[in-house]
C-alpha cells in the first residue's frame, strides 16, 4: 500500500463527492465526526432563514405556518429511516441522557414483576448514571457486567437490558440481533443507545424487534453543538408506554391546559416540552445530505478507512496497541489505541490539525466518517501518529496542558 494507491482508492470511492456538502478547514483531517459532527455547508443559510424570516418576521405565528411543533416527528422520521425504523416511531427531542431516562423508565414498566437492568461496564457513564437513578428510584438492581458476558447475565429475573451498541472507547461493537432475541427469549425488554451507530452504519431497529432506543444528533448526524438527541419507542408498545416525565408536549391535547394529564397516542407521547427549534431546524438541514445516501455503501468505506489506518498503525507504530476488533462484524466507526501517554500524543497530533480525541485513562480515538474523509486521509493521519509517538514530538510540554473538554 502506498499513498499513492489511497489517492486511486478515493477515485474510485462511489461516495467521494459527499466530502462536498461539508464545510472543513483546509489543511485539517477530522477524525473526531463521532464527538462533534462537521458544519455541512448549506446549514447556515437554512439557520438565517429560520432566524431571520420565521422568528424574526412571522412571530410566533411560525408554530403554525412552519409547522414548528411537527419537527420533532419529521426529523424523527428521517433519523429513523437510517436506524431501520417504523414511520411515527421516533422523535427528535431532549438530549440523549433525557432519552435514556425515558426510556428506560418506560421499559421497567412493561415488566413490573421483575427487579433487574442489565447493563455493561464499558457503557457511557450517562447511561449507568441514569440507569443507577432509576434503579434507586425503583427499588431495582442494576447489574452491570463486563461486556463479553451480556448474554449469560440474562435470566428470568431481567426486566431491562440497556446497553450501548458501540463501545465509546474500543470501538467494540455488540451484536443487536443476538442479545435483542436473547433477551426477548428470556422475557426481558432491550434498550439500545445508538449514539456512535447512527450515521455511521445501517442499524435495522425493526428488523432486530428492537424495543426502545436512542442516539445523539450531534455526531455523526452532524447536526451542531447540542443538537436534539432522538428516542425510538417500538410501535407495539406505543399504547403501554409510560414517558417518566409528563410535560404538556406529550399529552393528547396540550392546548386544551386541562390539570389533567392525559397521554398522547402514538410517538407524541415521548416528548415533553417545547421543542427545540433552532436545534431542529440545524439537524433537519444536516440530515439533507444523508437523503440519497446508501447506508451499506457507508459501512463499506466506513470499514475500509478504519482497516487501512488499523494496518498503517500496526506495521509502523510498535509502541501502541490497537484495542479496537479487527473483525468488522464486531466493530463500529472508529479506531482506538492504548499508550500511556495517549493524552499528549492526541494533542500533539492535534497540534498538526489531525484532530482526534483522548479517552481517560489512555486511550486515544479516532472516528471514521465516510461521508467526508478520504483515504489519504487515513494515510497522511497514521504517518503523522508514527511521527508524533517515533519521535517522542508528544513529549514537549505544551501538549501536556489539561483542558476542561477533552
Ligand atoms: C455521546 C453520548 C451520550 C451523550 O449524552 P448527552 O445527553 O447528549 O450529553 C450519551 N450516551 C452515549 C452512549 C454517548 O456516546
Amino acid at each position: 500500500m502506498t499513498r499513492a494507491d489511497c489517492e486511486t482508492l478515493d477515485i474510485e470511492d462511489p461516495l467521494a463527492a459527499v466530502r462536498d456538502r461539508f464545510t472543513l478547514p483546509d489543511g485539517v483531517i477530522y477524525l473526531d465526526g463521532n464527538s462533534l459532527g462537521p458544519l455541512p455547508t448549506h446549514v447556515p443559510e437554512r439557520l438565517r432563514q429560520v432566524v431571520e424570516e420565521q422568528w424574526g418576521t412571522d412571530l410566533i405565528r411560525s408554530w403554525n405556518t412552519h409547522h414548528w411543533a411537527d419537527l420533532p416527528y419529521r426529523v424523527g422520521d428521517r433519523i429513523g429511516r437510517l436506524v431501520g425504523a417504523e414511520a411515527g416511531s421516533v422523535a427528535a427531542a431532549d438530549t440523549t441522557s433525557v432519552n435514556v431516562y425515558k426510556a428506560i423508565d418506560a421499559a421497567r414498566w412493561l415488566r413490573p414483576d421483575r427487579r433487574v437492568i442489565v447493563t455493561d461496564s464499558s457503557n457511557f457513564p450517562t447511561d449507568v448514571y441514569v440507569m443507577r437513578g432509576v434503579a434507586d428510584a425503583a427499588g431495582l438492581e442494576l447489574r452491570v457486567v463486563e461486556p463479553g458476558h451480556v448474554l449469560e447475565s440474562i435470566d428470568g429475573s431481567v426486566a431491562v437490558v440497556a446497553l450501548t451498541q458501540v463501545d465509546y472507547r474500543t470501538g467494540r461493537r455488540h451484536d443487536m440481533g443476538t442479545i435483542t432475541a436473547a433477551a426477548h427469549d428470556a422475557g426481558a425488554v432491550v434498550v439500545w443507545d445508538l449514539a456512535h451507530s447512527v450515521g455511521a452504519f445501517p442499524v435495522a431497529l425493526a428488523d432486530v424487534g428492537a424495543d426502545f432506543a436512542v442516539g445523539c444528533g450531534y455526531k455523526y448526524l452532524n447536526g451542531g453543538p447540542g443538537a436534539p438527541a432522538f428516542i425510538y419507542v417500538a410501535p407495539r408498545h406505543h399504547a403501554e408506554f409510560r414517558n417518566p416525565i409528563t410535560g404538556w408536549f406529550g399529552h393528547a391535547a396540550p392546548f386544551e391546559f386541562s390539570l389533567e394529564f392525559v397521554p398522547a397516542e402514538g410517538i407524541a407521547r415521548a416528548r415533553v416540552g417545547t421543542p427545540h427549534v433552532l436545534g431542529l431546524a440545524a439537524l433537519d438541514a444536516a440530515l439533507d445530505v444523508f437523503d440519497d445516501i446508501d447506508m451499506g455503501a457507508v459501512r463499506e468505506k466506513s470499514l475500509g478507512l478504519t482497516d487501512l489506518f488499523m494496518d498503517l498503525i500496526e506495521a509502523w507504530v510498535d509502541e501502541v496497541s490497537v484495542v479496537t476488533p479487527r473483525n468488522p462484524e464486531r466493530r463500529g466507526s472508529q479506531v482506538s489505541f492504548r499508550h500511556a501517554h495517549a493524552f499528549p500524543i492526541v494533542q500533539a497530533l492535534i497540534a498538526r490539525n489531525v484532530i482526534g480525541d483522548f479517552r481517560t485513562p489512555d486511550i486515544a480515538r479516532f472516528g471514521f466518517a465516510a461521508l467526508y474523509l478520504r483515504y489519504v486521509d487515513v494515510w497522511d493521519a497514521a504517518v503523522a501518529v508514527r511521527e508524533v509517538v517515533g519521535s517522542g514530538e508528544w513529549r514537549d510540554p505544551r501538549h501536556a496542558v489539561r483542558s476542561a473538554v477533552t
